[in-house]
């Protein structure tokens, strides 16, 4: 039997999510009483996110492949790690286990894809848009341009992150910057804007933004769907 393990708690406010879509999802496609077969190891992120600041992403990813392995070992036959920004280290999550890991990357990169863009806008943490790991599977497995804000727009994009979104903060003054930075980004030729954080759905959502969103919880979701549904996975 497929089961999804997921790696979340980064923040557990879009961990709920997945939880909720998975779940919705199992039962759009199933029906009746039909659930999501999953495994949640859902991590403290305080922890996480002090080795983020110091820049100890080794330890980082060795806490979370011993998640991984946590949940291979009681049965997942998949793995979804829930944030974008710790896929950084998605390369120690998936050589410590067997399982698939499905990457939060290629299931955007899919979505722009079948979708013919070619420019996308990206908004996240600090580390997601300014460090290789996410920009660069986007250009080179699905030859997407990447635009980021401004460096001092980055700098608060990432503060409200987690000052307030990973603390359950959902604040009118955050929508309105998120906006207008978006509108900024199309002026610069963007088409769409993937919302690379797993928490800006749940900011942006119900608003009038200036870019088509690009969710990237929602499209990760779907994509452990189609594994968990449909067979054959599409491993990272
Ligand atoms: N959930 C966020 C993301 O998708 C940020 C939290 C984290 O740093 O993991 O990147």
């Amino acid at each position: 039997m497929r089961q999804l393990g997921i790696i979340g708690g980064m923040s557990w406010e879009s961990t709920a999510s997945y939880y909720r879509l998975l779940n919705q999802g199992v039962r759009e496609r199933l029906g009746g009483l039909h659930s999501a077969p999953l495994l949640l190891h859902s991590v403290d992120f305080a922890g996480i996110a002090a080795l983020q600041k110091q820049g100890d992403w080794d330890a980082a990813g060795r806490q979370l492949a011993a998640a991984a392995q946590g949940l291979e070992r009681a049965g997942a036959t998949a793995l979804l790690l829930a944030t974008n920004t710790m896929h950084k280290v998605a390369p120690a999550i998936a050589a410590a286990v067997e399982i698939p890991l499905l990457h939060i990357g290629d299931a955007v990169g899919q979505a722009l894809q079948r979708q013919g863009v070619t420019r996308a806008a990206l908004l996240g943490t600090r580390f997601t848009l300014q460090e290789d790991f996410y920009r660069q599977r986007l250009a080179e497995r699905f030859g997407i341009q990447v635009i980021v804000p401004a460096p001092a727009q980055i700098e608060e994009i990432d503060r409200v992150i987690f000052a307030e979104l990973c603390q359950g903060q959902f604040q009118d003054s955050a929508r309105a910057f998120y906006l207008d930075c978006l509108a900024q980004l199309q002026e610069q030729g963007a088409e769409v804007a993937i919302l690379g954080c797993t928490e800006i759905g749940l900011l942006l959502e119900g608003t009038n933004a200036a870019l088509p969103l690009l969710d990237s919880t929602e499209l990760h979701v779907a994509m452990g769907l189609e594994w968990l549904l449909d067979g054959a996975g599409r491993a990272g």
